[in-house]
């Protein structure tokens, strides 16, 4: 294994306990992004593998030996922060080869890698121009490549997009991906954006006040969440819950009893059971289908987003959100009835919210 955290603690020394027992292996090459709400710790976690924050306890291994006590240089590591830490009064050539020209590299050498990262990075016609005359995606291109160019095993990236606008997040995300394959640098990335995890990564870990809540692909993310934060934060808009309990292998909202018997070999032994149900806005179907449950609700407000149109509907306690095609757009303060596959329903521990 390439890298290897085992058993990670971070506690501040104000006493704040920010990483608990973080478990990973990294191979060689692969693309793991750290998902997960503002102040999980996704960027604590980075820090400490980039030797820029200690490691209150566990074991931190590059290649099979221990690194924990090695400074950022000695771990092979480059990091591209959010903000893109350029000299203002260097050109894009210079502030590339500024890592390479401190080592004190022959200047043929240092020109060959040069130009040969801004090629991948697309910035071989502004390498004489100062940073001050790029775009922001610009910018964040010779930031990559100062990094990029310094051959190191291990790219981190925290909130690489975060300064850009929409429309440069999207082109930028994939110019990393491209970039990625291209150099098959192994790489841990932060965000906070799940479109950003599940678009850039081989496996992604999905982090919540510290701790690790599920690590996979983002297919296995989406498909087969561990709990209800999972199931929530990944994908866009989010899965819709509702809590209630199994009475004669069905959950009553409202007036409506859905019956779990066809969707859940397991039924019987739910009896009783407190539950989140939960389904995903984009698995329900319009038109009548086998192997499914049927549901009714009030159409409150629709929202047209091109060739699809969120429908938020509800019984009066519940609420939640179908994505249907912009064509079979509901009208609103109507009932609406609608099918959930039963392989598309999902069903939480009411009390500890881990799938069933
Ligand atoms: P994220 O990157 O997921 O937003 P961070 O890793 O930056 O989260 O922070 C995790 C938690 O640790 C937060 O609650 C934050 O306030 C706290 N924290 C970060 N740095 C320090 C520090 N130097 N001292 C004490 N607490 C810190």
């Amino acid at each position: 294994m390439y890298i290897t955290l085992k058993d990670i603690n971070k506690i501040y020394p104000n006493g704040y306990h920010a990483v608990h027992n973080f478990n990973l292996e990294i191979e060689k090459g692969e693309f793991i992004v750290f998902v997960g709400p503002s102040g999980c710790g996704k960027s604590t976690t980075l820090r400490m593998i980039a030797g820029l924050e200690n490691i209150s306890s566990g074991e931190f291994l590059i290649n099979g030996e221990r690194a924990n006590e090695k400074g950022p240089r000695e771990r092979e590591v480059a990091m591209v922060f959010q903000s893109y830490a350029l000299y203002p009064q260097m050109t894009v050539y210079d502030n590339i080869a500024f890592g390479l020209t401190l080592q004190g590299v022959d200047e043929d050498v240092i020109e060959e890698r040069v130009m040969k990262t801004a090629k991948i990075l697309g910035l071989t016609d502004y390498l004489d121009r100062l940073p001050r005359a790029l775009s922001g995606g610009q910018r964040q291109r010779v930031a990559i490549g100062r990094a990029l160019i310094r051959k190191v095993g291990i790219f981190l990236m925290d909130e690489p997009l975060s300064n850009l606008d929409a429309k440069q997040r999207v082109t930028m995300r994939s110019e990393i991906a491209q970039i990625h394959h291209e150099t098959g640098a192994t790489t841990i990335y932060v965000t906070h954006d799940q479109t950003e995890a599940m678009t850039l990564a081989d496996r992604i870990v999905v982090m919540k006040d510290g701790y690790i809540q599920q690590v996979g692909t983002p297919k296995e993310l989406y498909f087969t969440p561990a709990n209800v934060f999972v199931a929530g934060f990944i994908g866009e808009p989010p899965m819709n819950f509702a809590r209630g309990t199994v009475k004669n292998g069905c959950i009553a909202f409202g007036d409506q009893q859905v019956d779990l018997s066809g969707a859940r070999k397991d039924c019987a032994a739910l009896e009783g059971k407190e539950v989140v149900f939960g389904f995903r806005p984009e698995s329900i179907v319009l038109q009548p289908q086998e192997k499914a449950v049927k549901m009714r609700s009030m159409v409150e407000l629709t929202e047209m987003l091109g060739d699809y149109t969120n429908v938020y509907i509800t019984n009066g306690e519940q609420h939640a959100i179908l994505k249907v095609d912009s064509h079979d757009t509901p009208e609103t303060d109507q009932e609406l009835e609608f099918y959930i596959p039963w392989e598309s329903i999902y069903l939480f521990d009411g009390q500890t919210e881990n799938v069933l």
